[in-house]
Order: structure tokens, then C-alpha cells, then sequence
């Protein structure tokens, strides 16, 4: 059953400057309608969302599926049913996987696994070098023709400047966005946390801002050089934030994103030796937040994602220094923006949904993100109204590393689909 009216819904397509009560007609998976009180379509199962908003599905451009390799962390369906209970229909899967996503075959296979599952749309990604070793440039070319979307070596950033050039100039000639995790190791080395207050406090080697922010520069001056696409993956300094501005300004094709962690929580949350508060790049201190909260309202970073990191839960019961990287994040990254941006008065809904819908589909290129007439009908709708408190062990991902755990937020999606065909039901029952 994919035609069927939402009725009595408040639609809200930032691309299409819609913010208002509509009915949405889908046809055969395909958006053919949007207007107030539509009496046609008799012959559609009428859905009533009365008192919901109704959202382009969202877009996450930055999610860790861990398959192939390490399915006892997450698989390509655990991630995708994890991103649908967010309201997130279209997923860009990180390269970081074992082998490394760096050739056509494991695209290949992410991909018909993928189709295989119908759930979310799945956008891989690829390595920029081989083995995401730094060393050598992978097989850009066979992957684009594969399918990936964009290349990147998140986990790590490309140290050697040479190759990085190198690699912006063939992802410009084979039309691909590079992705920058931005991180200068020889200044981040060793460190696990914000170097701050806090990493005083508790006597544990920290990761300054300056160690991002030169890495920010770096990508920034050869991305104005080769007039490559590139986008800077979760941003979380204050300096991030004026160096993107200042070279928005002088025409280089850059974007920006960063992550709920990094709007919703300062470094105190790595207070008494909490390993759940580590994360890569850090969670800084509350200057840093208030720059990344003025960057999004400036739309300076103009994309939310999540940097969904799932861990097994022992992999965070260690010592600080030992402890994974990272937490889970795309059942609940639209509720914390939410309630922390809008709730609070910070950005409008319309504004914050574009960072996390049209604006991240325009970064790798895709026809996704809004509600026009003829798209494929990728729609969330949300109960903004319902409050509920962040728990990992409800979720879907496999994941048991959570640093909102016991976070209380607003809004959850009550129904997704993907191509008219609704998801949550299947995944929840
Ligand atoms: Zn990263």
C-alpha cells in the first residue's frame, strides 16, 4: 500500500517554504499532491495525523553501520531500523568497516544488502586512500561507479597534505564531495578529551581546539586551491566555525555539519571519569557550543548528523584512556536538536529541518530531503507534543553506548516512509 492522504497534519518542507496545515497525497510511492483540505483521492486509505507534524524524512550524512566486520557492534539492518525509529529515511554510511570500504565489492555488497532489507535509503561512502591507511588513494573511480556518494577517511584525517590535495583534485574531476574529519594528529596525539578545565581536573591527556582548527584550515586552503566540494564533518570548535565563515565568504564550495553532542552537552559531561562523554572529536566546553549554536543559527554549519558510533557496552567500562570513542545517536538526534534549539527558541523548526533534510541531500547530490510534487515520498511525522527520556536499551541499534542515556526530550516519529511504504510499524511490531 504505498497511495494513500495524510490528513490533518502540520507539513513543514523547509525547501519549499511550506510551515502549515496540509494534506499530503502519495501515489504509487510518489508525492502528487500538497494542499489544505484535499477531497479528492476518495479512493486512498485516508491516514489522520491530526495534531502531527508531517517532515521530509530526514538525512544523516555521517553514520557508522560497522558491517562488514563487526556485526557484533551493528549490521547494515540494525543501523538502518535504528535511523527509521530517528525519522531518518537516507543514511551515508562511514568507510571505517572491515575491509575498509575502499573498493567496489564491499560497496557492491553494502548496497544489495541494503536493497535486499528495503528499509532505509543507504548511501555509502568511500575511503579516500587505501585501507583508510593515508598511504595511497583508493579506487575512486570503481566506487563512484559503484554507487558511493562522497569519500572520506572519517575515523581518521588525511595528515599527509600532499595526498590530500591530490585526492581533492580527482574527487573534483569524478564530480565526488570529500568529507574532512578534521584533526591534526601531531597536536591531538594522545589526548581523549577536551583539553580544558576538565581534562585539568582529572589529570587525563587532552585534544586541543587548536588541533581541529588547523586541520579545518588546512582542508579549507586546498579545497579554495583544487575547487573541490568539500564538507567539514562534525565541526566542534569555536575557531571551526569563524575559519568555515571567513572562507564561505571567499567562494570556496564548502559545508558544514555538526552533532547533537556537541550542541546538547559540554566537557563536564567526561566529569568523574564518565567514558560514555568520550567522544572523537571531543566534547568541548560551553564557548565552543555557544559558537556551534551561533554558526547553525548563522547557517554557517548548515548540517546536523549524528556521527552514530555504535560500541558493545563493555567497550566503555574501562578505564578512561582504554575506552571506545563515541555513541550512538540516530533514534534520538532529530528529539535533542529539537528540544535543545527549538524549544529553547534558538532556531525555528523550519530552520532546524533544513539542516537535517534538504541541506544535507544537497551536499552528496541527491533527490531527497523535501516534499515536492513528483519526489519519492521519503516523509516523517512527529509527535512534537510527546516527551520521553532517552533510553539505549529500547532501541534498535546493537550499540550500548549512549552518552544522552536518561536525557529527557521531545518529539518522536510516529509514522516514516520510504518510497510510500510505512516502516515503523514492521520494525515496532
Ligand atoms: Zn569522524
Amino acid at each position: 500500500m504505498t497511495s494513500f492522504v495524510l490528513t490533518g497534519g502540520h507539513v513543514v518542507d523547509p525547501k519549499n517554504g511550506i510551515d502549515k496545515k496540509c494534506d499530503v497525497v502519495v501515489e504509487n510511492g510518489v508525492i502528487v499532491d500538497i494542499a489544505e483540505n484535499i477531497s479528492e483521492y476518495s479512493e486512498f486509505k485516508r491516514i489522520d495525523v491530526s495534531g502531527k507534524h508531517i517532515f521530509p524524512g530526514l538525512i544523516d550524512l555521517q553514520v557508522h553501520l560497522r558491517e562488514p566486520g563487526r556485526e557484533d557492534k551493528e549490521t547494515i539492518q540494525t543501523g538502518l531500523q535504528s535511523a527509521l525509529c530517528g525519522g531518518i529515511t537516507s543514511v551515508v554510511s562511514m568507510p571505517n568497516t572491515h575491509p575498509v570500504t575502499d573498493s567496489q565489492s564491499v560497496v557492491e555488497f553494502q548496497l544489495s544488502r541494503a536493497k535486499q532489507l528495503n528499509l532505509a535509503n543507504l548511501y555509502p561512502a568511500g575511503a579516500i586512500t587505501k585501507g583508510q591507511k593515508g598511504k595511497e588513494i583508493a579506487e575512486m573511480w570503481e566506487m563512484k561507479n559503484s554507487g558511493i556518494v562522497a569519500i572520506t577517511d572519517d575515523g581518521v584525517d588525511v595528515q599527509n597534505e600532499g595526498l590530500l590535495e591530490k585526492a581533492m583534485y580527482y574527487a573534483k574531476t569524478h564530480d565526488l564531495v570529500l568529507m574532512s574529519h578534521c584533526q591534526n594528529e601531531a597536536l591531538s596525539g594522545g589526548g581523549v578529551l577536551h583539553e580544558g578545565d576538565i581534562s585539568t581536573k582529572l589529570a587525563l591527556p587532552g585534544i586541543s581546539a587548536q588541533a581541529e582548527d588547523l586541520a579545518v584550515y588546512k582542508n579549507l586552503l586546498l579545497a579554495e586551491k583544487t575547487g573541490c566540494k568539500l564538507h567539514l564533518l562534525h565541526n566542534s570548535t569555536k575557531g571551526s566555525v569563524a575559519l568555515i565563515e571567513e572562507f564561505k565568504k571567499r567562494g570556496v564550495n564548502v559545508s558544514a555539519e555538526t552533532c547533537p553532542q556537541y550542541i546538547t552537552l559540554t566537557d563536564t559531561i567526561c566529569d568523574n571519569y564518565n567514558t560514555q562523554g568520550k567522544m572523537y572529536p571531543p566534547i568541548r566546553s560551553q564557548e565552543h557550543q555557544d559558537a556551534l549554536i551561533d554558526g547553525l543559527k548563522k547557517n554557517i554549519i548548515s548540517v546536523i548528523s549524528t556521527d552514530h558510533a555504535p560500541h558493545l557496552w563493555f567497550e566503555k567500562e574501562k578505564p578512561f584512556i582504554e575506552s571506545a570513542w563515541g555513541s550512538v545517536g540516530v533514534e534520538c538526534s532529530f528529539a535533542l536538536c529539537y528540544t535543545r534549539l527549538v524549544k529553547t527558541g534558538e532556531l525555528s523548526l523550519s530552520d532546524l529541518l533544513a539542516k537535517m533534510t534538504f541541506q544535507p541531500a544537497e551536499v552528496i547530490s541527491i533527490p531527497r530531503g523535501d516534499l515536492s510534487i513528483g519526489s519519492v515520498a521519503d516523509i516523517a511525522v512527529f509527535d512534537l507534543e510527546k516527551e520521553w527520556e532517552i533510553k539505549v536499551s529500547e532501541m534498535q541499534t546493537k550499540g550500548g553506548n549512549c552518552v544522552f542515556e536518561g536525557m529527557k526530550v521531545f518529539g518522536k516519529p510516529t509514522h516514516v516512509f520510504v518510497a510510500g511504504d510505512e516502516k515503523l510499524t514492521r520494525i515496532l511490531h
